[in-house]
């Protein structure tokens, strides 16, 4: 296949979100939020009302999510779940909470492949996520690892909910991101790691635009 993909994975609050938009506008490619998917797919389960203690009941769900990325008439980016917009929901502390303790299950995380592939299609894509490079497309033409400290990552969440008038303990936040690495970091499938040939860019003490330009720069040719 050689429709150019660019992956970014990392850990959350890393800013991957963040630099592939600005990729996407700027290329005019297409755009993957993959833990979106898993965060649809957490929010359906809680519909359902299914426990975590077992996979097997969890699979058809992932396989059969209805799930739409739509822009709205104020071109915003919204995501519809079997018709609710569920924009708002999906970005909550306990939504991604349980959407990292799905991602865990590795037949889930399989049934999800073919959905995500599918966002691969003319002129290209811009993928981010945790397994876009190792897993999902492993033949990406360019692969990127983006990461922060887990205290600048915190900092940048604390920000980011403050601007919301939603007021958190930062020391409560810091916890959840480090307990959420772990899991991501630890698991037996698809762990966060970075893939082979990525490039490395730590964000920590870096601008938006930097890193947006180190990708390009290190894109330039292979596309
Ligand atoms: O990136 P985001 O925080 O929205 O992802 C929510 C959760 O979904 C992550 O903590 C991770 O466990 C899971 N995820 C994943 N693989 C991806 C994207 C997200 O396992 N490609």
């Amino acid at each position: 296949e050689s429709i150019p993909v660019i992956t970014i994975d990392g850990p959350s609050g890393a800013g991957k979100g963040t630099i592939a938009r600005l990729l996407a506008e700027q290329l005019g490619w297409h755009l993957l939020d993959s833990g979106a998917i898993y965060r649809v797919l957490a929010v359906a389960i809680h519909h359902h009302q299914l426990s975590l203690d077992d996979e097997e009941p969890l699979v058809p769900v992932a396989a059969h999510l209805d799930v739409q990325f739509e822009i709205s008439s104020q071109g915003e980016a919204k995501v519809i779940l079997e018709g609710e917009d569920v924009t708002d929901i999906i970005r909550t502390e306990e939504i991604g909470e349980l959407a990292s303790k799905v991602a865990a299950f590795p037949r889930v995380r399989e049934a999800l492949l073919r959905r995500q592939r599918a966002f691969r299609v003319s002129p290209g894509l811009i993928a981010d996520g945790r397994d876009m490079g190792t897993v999902v497309f492993t033949n990406a033409q360019v692969k990127v690892f983006l990461t922060a400290s887990a205290e600048e990552r915190a900092q940048r969440r604390f920000n980011q909910l403050k601007e919301k008038g939603i007021d958190v303990n930062i020391g409560r936040l810091l916890n959840d991101i480090r307990q959420r690495d772990e899991r991501d970091q630890n698991r037996k499938v698809a762990p966060l790691v970075p893939a082979e040939g990525a490039l490395i860019i730590d964000s920590t003490d870096i601008s938006i635009e930097e890193v947006v330009n180190e990708i390009l720069i290190f894109a330039n040719g292979k596309l």
